[in-house]
């Protein structure tokens, strides 16, 4: 049984969120402030978070960074009610999964989660190769954990699976299209954009020199190719 945490304040959203989940067989907890959020949020016994961000006492964001820096990995979506808040979603360092814009309907939010679940789980058997190492990088892809040289660097679950798609496909140019089909699944709709800001938040933490990439490399028109070490 899948187990939901909403955080929403406002009350008829938060109702018909539980009402739906509840209907689809869910286990359903909610949350009405940013700090019980927070609370409930941090123990392991969710499968997914929908964070809202207009949240009294701790807004969205502060409780998704202090999530990621409890190390609590859980996978987030947050649920925006302004196009400006998507841009912070997407540039947020310590990202969240994914997001929804209000108003949404049940069914996309609902294929969104499964999506994003479905990444969490098959994570594991996705390929044989679960360690990979290029420059000072390494990666373990079944246990999730992404070294710098010495420092731990906190990727989320998309930005793993994004790694690992580059390199699964390294040497090849790949393009947008297939970075979508392959990473969030064919059944949500993504921009363009969002894969590129994903690329670029994804460079910010493996790349010596973001701005000049030695891995991830931008192929004009075509997409993007991960450098073979
Ligand atoms: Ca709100």
């Amino acid at each position: 049984m899948t187990r939901i945490l909403i955080i929403e304040d406002e009350k008829a959203i938060r109702m018909a969120l539980e009402d739906d989940f509840i209907a689809e067989g869910y286990r359903v907890d909610s949350a009405t402030t940013g700090t019980v959020g927070l609370q409930k949020g941090s123990e392991p016994d969710y499968d997914i978070i929908l964070l809202d961000i207009m949240l009294p006492e701790m807004d969205g964001f502060e409780v998704l960074k202090e999530l990621r820096k409890r190390n609590v990995r859980t996978p987030v979506i947050m649920l925006t009610a302004k196009s400006l808040e998507i841009d912070k979603i997407l540039g947020l360092e310590f990202g969240a999964d994914d997001y929804v814009t209000k108003p949404f309907s049940p069914r996309e939010l609902q294929s969104r989660i499964k999506a994003v679940l479905r990444r969490v789980n098959e994570k594991p058997e996705m390929s044989s190769e679960t360690q990979f190492s290029f420059g000072n990088i390494s990666v373990d892809f079944q246990k999730c954990e992404c070294f710098k040289g010495d420092e731990n660097i906190l990727l989320t679950t998309l930005e793993f699976d994004l790694l690992k798609f580059l390199i699964n496909h390294k040497g090849q140019v790949v393009n947008r299209d297939l970075i979508v089909h392959d990473v969030w699944g064919s059944e949500v709709f993504v921009a363009p954009r969002t894969v590129d800001t994903h690329i670029l938040n994804l460079r910010k933490k493996i790349e010596d020199n973001p701005s000049q990439p030695k891995w991830i490399i931008g192929i004009r028109g075509r997409g993007y190719k991960f450098l073979s070490p």
